[in-house]
């Protein structure tokens, strides 16, 4: 994670077809929004434009897609893009498809790794709905005030009827925080489905409930990375598979390159 924020992220031909699977499987259930952003304040108007709408599809159909979540652990911006939110038996339970390129099941390794993720999620539902992250807290942390959104995105909001109510990033923001706060308690089973890329076939779904203080004990371990206090950590020694994948290998990083190979 390290070497990518150094680095940058590549963007592979693995990750643009999950992506295209994602981009079905949200034209199903939500609502399509013609907007084309130029500019980075368009675009943010876009995310919580749409997120809002998938927020009010849960309330309204039961299921939204695709919602973008905000928050903060240790006074770091923290953001993710929840699959699925899903009304079952009066609570919501939060989905992530995590597209695989072959059929066999997942390694403990990466259920670990989605799971963490999972329970990030559910931190930032719960502080959105209790109040304990607001409109008040993604303003500063994304100086929104400062923002103007394009002329171009403005005429294309009042060409669709978008603008009407919801023209500017902080009115948009505030609809978007107002439908969070409202939607059901959310369930503490979280689910992720893995889906062969090739077939769309379910390969496999994982379920587990989501534990406060295991997730605190996370937040801790990650957050003294982010303060200093400790250094970057490799992939564990079972887990050096994945620097096959691995751009920084024998480049940028030699944690496992001693002897040229693995
Ligand atoms: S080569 Fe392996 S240990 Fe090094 S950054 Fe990549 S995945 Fe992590």
């Amino acid at each position: 994670m390290e070497l990518n924020y150094k680095f940058g992220r590549k963007i592979t031909e693995e990750i643009k077809k999950g992506r295209q699977m994602h981009e079905e499987m949200e034209g199903k259930v939500n609502i399509p929004v013609m907007l084309e952003p130029t500019t980075w304040p368009d675009s943010l108007f876009k995310i919580l434009y749409t997120s809002y709408l998938a927020v009010s599809g849960l309330r309204e159909r039961g299921k939204g897609r695709e919602i973008q979540m905000y928050g903060s652990i240790g006074g770091y911006r923290l953001s993710g893009r929840i699959d699925q939110l899903e009304t079952e038996g009066g609570k919501v339970v939060i989905s992530d498809d995590k597209t695989r390129s072959d059929p066999s099941p997942p390694s403990d390794a990466q259920i670990l790794t989605n799971k963490v993720q999972m329970f990030m999620y559910r931190k930032m539902l719960d502080d959105a709905r209790s109040g304990e992250y607001t409109l008040q807290n993604f303003s500063r942390a994304y100086q929104i005030d400062k923002m103007q959104l394009s002329e171009q995105f403005k005429r294309q909001l009042r060409a669709t009827g978008v603008g009407d109510g919801l023209s500017t990033l902080k009115s948009v923001a505030d609809a978007y925080f107002d439908e969070l706060k409202g939607i059901p308690e959310p369930s503490a089973r979280l689910r992720v489905r893995y889906i062969d890329k090739m077939t769309g076939d379910e390969i496999r779904i994982y379920s587990f409930d989501y534990n406060p203080e295991e997730a605190q004990g996370i937040i801790k371990h990650v957050l003294q990375f982010w303060n200093g206090e400790r250094e970057s950590e490799p992939v564990k020694e079972g887990e050096k598979w994945k620097c096959n994948h691995c751009k920084f290998f024998g480049e940028q990083c030699k944690v496992w390159w001693p002897q040229g190979k693995l």
